[in-house]
């Protein structure tokens, strides 16, 4: 991508001109991918109503990201590090646990269990091993509004961002997607 230069009439001095750099003209995309960058967890779920996603199950999940933006003078849309950064931590928080969905009506919280009641099957599972999230049910798809929501609220973007999104694949090559205008 070529940067796009403005030719600036010096008001004195001559005839010569000076060229300066105004940016490049088109938005870019920065993509994070979540496998290749290690941006990965493991977790068990389940899915209410489902036949076969209805029995308490596991995946290999990877959060993955696009930031798109104007490429400002600096030649970068911006400093994704800390995008990285939180996403690991998210990951790590999700590692290993069983997902609940709190908001689930199924769902009750005691004091050192979670009781998960689904169609005739009750489970009973120590919170220590789960992690609680504010969702309706733990799907790939609430999971990635759940990351963007997340992200939104804590990572600070640069007013050249004009989008972002979120895409949480449950193994490898199939996943869901979520965005939002910024
Ligand atoms: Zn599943």
């Amino acid at each position: 991508m070529r940067l796009v230069w403005q030719r600036l009439e010096r008001r004195s001095g001559g005839p010569e001109t000076i060229i300066v750099p105004l940016g490049y003209p088109f938005p870019m995309r920065l993509e994070i991918n979540g496998w290749a960058s290690k941006i990965t967890f493991s977790a068990t779920h389940i899915i209410p109503m489902h036949s076969k996603c209805g029995r308490l199950h596991g995946h290999d999940y990877a959060i993955n990201a696009i930031i798109e933006g104007e490429v400002g003078r600096d030649g970068v849309i911006m400093d994704f590090i800390s995008v990285k950064e939180f996403l690991r931590s998210v990951a790590a928080e999700l590692d290993h646990r069983v997902l609940i969905p709190r908001r689930d009506p199924g769902v009750k919280l005691k004091d050192e269990y979670v009781e998960y009641k689904i169609g005739d099957k009750k489970l009973t599972i120590p919170q220590c091993d789960c992690i609680i999230l504010d969702i309706d049910v733990a799907s790939a798809e609430t999971l990635a509004n759940f990351v963007l929501e997340r992200m939104l609220d804590r990572v600070k973007f640069p007013k050249n961002v004009r989008r972002i999104e979120i895409g949480v694949d449950e193994g490898r090559g199939q996943g869901a997607w979520t965005g939002k205008d910024l």
